[in-house]
């Protein structure tokens, strides 16, 4: 019976190829047509299921074009892995019938392929999964090895199954129904590559996109409402990077052509180094000692006794919206108190084959050859695409009777720097554009690097690291132009407050160090400020010393909202002093360091037993007066740098100019004593509060928790 059947269905396996030279076998056109047939529908099907499984009912909320951008990219991503494991199963299947002769009539084309794709998006799952739990896996070509090692050795059983199934009623539906369904899904593969293709990411022309006159309408007089607030804040955005900070290279157009209108603070200071602090300060208009937002999972929390700015906004009748694209500026860390409403786009961003990402990132980017042609289709939006999609949706659907205060965090700028491939061609070297996907930017990797001393990078991976920073500058400023169109569609421009700034700046390779930790150098806490309000600034370029934190008490009195802080506020109203006041008038700015990451020394100390964390282990306070700069570190080590002669901090100037260090320490000693420093035993971390294994991945990717 089971003979016959074979026999009617499979001609070609029973008479003909028993009698077959071996090689023919493999040729043979059964298996290639399995191949691709059920390569194709199930892949398909697969990037269905995916897409449904997803968060695609959320991203089609916010925008069909976006949910129809990430099918195609999980059709593309689905099919082309189906097709290639199918192909490798037949290939399996082909040569063990040429091999073992009594097999050779079992073995069946479509149901072997079929195995091949299951046991495939298993292992790509399985290892998204494990991965995501901190599971410590091979990289590179080593992981891609034992992949194929787990899939060959998984083919055996789950292919005898599908084998045996394959007789029943798998063999009866799966034959015909790939028959059918491969073509429309060859049809809709080459649609999908179209649009990703055309959609692709492009530099943009800053032609026309900012002109004053194109802005210029008269001020309404509604003087009862105050005006709609949009606080953008590029994560890690260094202000030397930016064109209208002096940058010489093409980094910033549409950020350039937008301050040239509106008011550039030169001279600007975080408070915080890092994300946490700089953030909080922003939003509570505290010094990091103040507010104590500060490091350790459990201490990652902007205590609730706080008045932030989203709180103040809210009370005065402002309809708040936060979208944050970093995982660290979320509930989970308490700094979105006073937001209505939440969301993370670059998560949404990232949804679509998010298994299959982690696993290409982890392995298959790192193949040599094989990544740098794979990973331009599997670029990743840090979420300032979808971010656009969001506010248009967003504003669409405000209440038109109140004013909007919107909060948007960009990621682009923060380590790992992946641009699109555009902006590589645009800013990386022609000859190494093909090499900047293959640096390892893994936070292990860039520890050894700054922290270890290890030579993992060699002075032309610096480079390159760099250029591509420069990139991903380049494709902000395309976000931000897009941003830019969305908000003149549904705002009045001149009736909205717009700030441009960023919580930290980023080194890179200065020193040896990379991302922001560890220092309190320039690179990290001088960051841009651009601010345009038609209604009240006119534009220029201000000189005196102000800091981020100064924006609490400024957008408070701009949109006339009251806020009483439960701490001294001594952040200033950037309007409070004529932008004119000379240097020496002027204030004292500080930035503080105050805690550093216990993961990265603990990674680098069970890599390598001789590795000293105690050059690391260093908070450090700085004080900016003048023109000079002083830098306290823990242990009791000044520098001292005069920042007009000397801008890079390259020379230490303690030892010739002892009565300046001697005064400016003073100063530091005496703004310490002016205020109520954070208590951390009376913080209010609620019990309940937990990361989720998808925010542990972010926070282990970005850096912040060990691996
Ligand atoms: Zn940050």
């Amino acid at each position: 019976m089971a003979t016959e059947d074979r026999s009617t269905q499979q001609p070609p396996a029973s008479t003909e190829d028993r009698g077959r030279p071996a090689a023919s076998a493999v040729k043979d056109r059964r298996w290639r047509t399995a191949a691709v047939r059920v390569g194709l529908t199930a892949g398909m099907i697969a990037a269905v299921i995916e897409s449904l499984l997803n968060k695609s009912e959320l991203l089609a909320r916010i925008s069909a074009w976006l949910w129809v951008e990430a099918l195609c990219f999980s059709l593309i991503t689905h099919v082309v892995f189906g097709l290639i494991v199918c192909a490798a199963a037949c290939l399996v299947g082909a040569a063990t019938g040429r091999l073992i002769r009594p097999l050779a009539d079992r073995l069946r084309p479509a149901p072997l392929a079929l195995a091949g794709l299951l046991v495939g998006e298993a292992v790509m799952a399985g290892w998204g999964i494990a991965l995501v739990a901190g599971a410590d896996l091979p990289g590179g070509s080593a992981g891609l090895a034992c992949a194929v090692a787990i899939w060959l050795v998984a083919l055996v059983p789950v292919g005898w199954i599908c084998l045996r199934l394959g007789r029943g009623i798998l063999g009866r539906g799966l034959g015909p129904l790939s028959r059918v369904a491969a073509w429309p899904a060859a049809a809709l593969l080459l649609v999908a590559i179209g649009v990703r293709w055309f959609g692709r990411p492009q530099v943009q022309s800053a032609d026309g996109f900012w002109t004053p006159e194109a802005s210029s309408q008269p001020v309404r007089s509604s003087h009862d409402r105050p005006p709609d607030v949009v606080l953008i804040v590029a994560d890690a955005l260094r202000a030397d990077r930016l064109g209208c900070y002096g940058y010489h290279r093409p980094t910033s157009p549409h950020i350039d052509a937008f301050a040239a209108d509106a008011v550039v603070y030169e001279q600007v200071i975080s408070p915080g180094a890092w994300t946490i602090p700089a953030h909080a300060s922003i939003f509570t208009g505290l010094y990091p000692s103040q507010h104590g937002a500060r490091f350790g999972l459990q201490r990652l929390w902007l205590d609730d006794g706080f008045v932030t700015l989203a709180e103040a906004l809210r009370d005065r009748g402002y309809q708040t919206l936060a979208l944050s694209n970093n995982p660290i500026v979320s509930p989970a860390t308490n700094l979105t108190q006073g937001f209505q409403r939440f969301a993370e786009p670059g998560d949404f961003g990232r949804s679509a084959g998010s298994n299959h990402l982690a696993f290409f990132r982890h392995v298959l980017s790192k193949v040599r050859f094989l990544g740098p042609s794979l990973a331009r289709w599997f670029f990743d939006d840090a979420g300032g695409h979808t971010t656009t999609a969001y506010v248009a949706r967003w504003l669409r659907d405000r209440d038109r009777s109140r004013p909007v205060f919107l909060f948007i965090n960009y990621m682009e700028t923060h380590d790992p720097y992946e641009p699109p491939r555009a902006y590589r061609r645009q800013f990386v070297q022609a000859s190494d554009v093909n090499r900047s996907y293959g640096i390892d930017q893994s936070s292990t990797t860039v520890w050894q690097y700054a922290l270890a001393g290890k030579p993992v990078y060699t002075p032309r991976d610096v480079k390159i690291l760099s250029d591509l920073y420069d990139g991903r500058v380049r494709e902000l400023d395309d976000h931000f132009a897009d941003l830019i169109a969305v908000l003149r569609a549904e705002l009045d421009l001149d009736r909205t407050v717009l700030v441009l700034t960023s919580d930290h700046g980023e080194n890179l390779g200065e020193r040896g160090l990379f991302g922001h930790q560890f220092c309190i150098y320039n690179t990290l806490v001088h960051v841009p400020l651009i601010v345009r309000w038609p209604a009240a600034l006119r534009p220029q370029r201000v000189d005196r010393l102000v800091q981020t934190c100064d924006l609490f008490p400024t957008l408070l009195a701009w949109s006339r909202a009251q806020a009483r802080q439960t701490a001294k506020v001594m952040a200033r109203s950037l309007t409070a002093e004529p932008p004119t006041s000379t240097q020496s008038e002027g204030r004292y700015a500080y930035a503080e360091y105050l805690f550093w990451p216990a993961s990265p020394l603990e990674t680098l100390a069970r890599l390598d037993p001789a590795f000293d964390p105690s050059r690391w282990q260093v908070a450090y306070r700085a004080v900016f007066h003048d023109r000079w700069k002083l830098i306290l570190a823990s242990g009791g080590r000044f520098e001292l740098y005069d920042l007009r002669s000397d801008p890079t901090e390259a020379r230490n100037l303690v030892a010739s100019h002892q009565p300046t260090v001697a005064s400016l320490a003073g100063q530091v000693g005496r703004w310490l004593g002016s205020f109520k420093r954070f208590d951390p035993s009376q913080v209010t971390v609620p019990e309940d509060r937990h990361l989720d294994d998808e925010q542990r991945q972010r926070l282990r990717d970005l850096g912040y928790v060990g691996s």
